[in-house]
């Protein structure tokens, strides 16, 4: 373990005090006003003493066809991913698979286990159109507010029901607001997950998002490889109400938008179709 993780871990008694002074009276963590700012700046950084970490996409060849513009006039060279965290909920996964599949291209879901149960139907439909799935933990669970095991027994209790209802236990975890931990890593690692963070963070968590900042932030930032938080989980209208100007923005500034694929993975498709 190395000096960074280490501070990160003698963090978590210090942010369990901060927290509990300044949560919202519902639990969830008050979110300032830059924290679309800080939440693209600190994994841009961290990214650098975490290399293990999957921060933005692997450099892909320019002639990967694994890529999906939605336009065959583009040169597929710049890609980046979109991920949503937080669902599957009714109210707002339905509008951003059918907002990605119009335009065509392929997302990152990171789901919460009690959602998933709750919406089985939702999980199979994400990943029958072509999009990867990851784990959010069972009720999106600090892991920098609880004690390792809970943190464990949430993760495998939701790679258990995603395995069960998709054939296949995800290969991203993706921790809730980014709170990895020294353990988190290690187990990750011992079952042979990756756990990806992300290097833009639009904000469209926060009730005073608008479809215009969301668009106009993601498009100042974005960077080749950038993966970007977005969210659909229940109530969070704010990024597929984003999308609809944002996905033809960022197709004509001649972006690629692919899932989160590992470079096995990416090597695997790539052979199938050289063959
Ligand atoms: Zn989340």
């Amino acid at each position: 373990m190395g000096w960074h993780q280490r501070l990160i871990d003698a963090g978590e008694g210090w942010y369990r005090r901060w927290r509990a002074k300044h949560s919202r009276a519902d639990g969830k963590p008050r979110h300032g006003r830059n924290v679309h700012w800080w939440g693209t700046k600190v994994p841009r950084v961290a990214a650098r003493f975490f290399p293990e970490i999957v921060w933005r996409l692997p450099r892909e060849r320019d002639d990967v066809d694994s890529v999906s513009s939605g336009r065959d006039d583009l040169p597929s060279t710049k890609s980046l991913a979109l991920t949503f965290d937080d669902g599957p909920s009714p109210d707002q996964t339905p509008r951003v698979l059918e907002q990605l599949d119009r335009h065509g291209v392929r997302a990152t879901f990171f789901l919460v286990g009690a959602q998933a149960e709750r919406h089985p139907e939702l999980v199979r439909e994400i990943v029958a159109r072509g999009h990867a799935i990851g784990n959010h933990t069972w009720s999106h669970l600090d892991a920098w507010m609880h004690d390792f095991p809970v943190v464990a027994d949430e993760l495998a209790r939701t790679d258990d029901l995603l395995a069960e209802l998709t054939g296949a236990r995800p290969v991203w975890v993706r921790p809730p607001h980014g709170h990895f931990t020294a353990k988190l890593r290690v187990w990750c690692a011992e079952r042979g997950q990756q756990v990806v963070m992300w290097d833009t963070l639009p904000g469209d968590f926060v009730e005073w998002a608008t479809p215009e900042a969301l668009t106009a932030f993601t498009l100042r930032q974005v960077r080749e490889g950038s993966i970007v938080v977005l969210h659909d989980g229940p109530g969070m209208a704010w990024g597929a109400d984003a999308l609809p100007q944002l996905l033809p923005r960022l197709r004509d500034e001649g972006w690629a938008l692919r899932e989160v694929k590992s470079q096995k993975e990416q090597v695997k498709s790539e052979g199938v179709r050289r063959a």
